[in-house]
């Protein structure tokens, strides 16, 4: 379990990190970064996960403090995070986000493109092909469109077996998420509260 604390302020982390968990998310960088900085300050030791959408231009800034990130899902954005993990001397697990209908608009490759993503992944030398990640479409049944990432993710270990991580499930869909077999869920509102809307 990731316990995605976007809009909660760095002290959250750290009471997080008092009840032992310790896999913490993360959606945007310029919350982020900062966020990392105040934790650290703070004596807390946790593993950050990006989650979110990431723009090329904020690769080097994530590279230094994420572990995994969950959201590559273009050839040129792997190439720019295996820049940036290589400028910072970072090795990073890596996600490819699938778009499990196909539409970019949330992010995510749609499935007949992962394949090609993963290579560019696979092709950096800082940069750990660790699995695949989506989040279900408003329009689809949580319970399919994870079964249909369980099955893009069956299809990308057949060419990369140690792509084992299936990012999948949220507050509202961690149900459906666990009982197709997700290996990673992102919980945010379920564990912190609900957070005011974004402005
Ligand atoms: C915010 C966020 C989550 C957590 O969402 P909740 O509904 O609060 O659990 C998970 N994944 C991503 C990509 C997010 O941006």
């Amino acid at each position: 379990m990731i316990a995605v604390t976007k809009t909660f302020p760095a002290e959250d982390v750290v009471r997080l990190a008092e009840l032992s968990v310790v896999e913490i998310g993360e959606n945007r960088d310029q919350e982020a970064a900062p966020k990392v900085t105040e934790v650290a300050r703070l004596g807390a030791t946790v593993r950050w996960h990006f989650v979110g959408q990431l723009q090329r231009n904020k690769t080097r800034s994530v590279a230094g403090y994420a572990e995994m990130v969950h959201s590559v899902d273009s050839v040129r954005l792997a190439g720019a995070l295996g820049a940036g993990a290589l400028g910072r001397d970072r090795l990073l697990q890596v996600l490819v986000q699938v778009s499990v209908d196909g539409d970019p608009t949330r992010g995510g490759v749609g499935a007949g493109d992962v394949l090609r993503v993963a290579e560019a992944v696979a092709g950096e030398r800082m940069l750990r092909l660790a699995g695949v990640m989506a989040v279900a479409p408003l329009t689809w049944s949580p319970r399919a469109a994870y079964e249909r990432l369980m099955e893009i993710a069956g299809g990308l270990r057949a060419d990369h077996p140690a792509a084992t991580v299936v990012s999948a499930g949220m507050s509202g869909d961690l149900d459906a998420a666990v009982a197709c077999g997700a290996t990673h869920l992102r919980i945010g509102a379920a564990l912190l509260g609900n957070r005011p809307p974004l402005g």
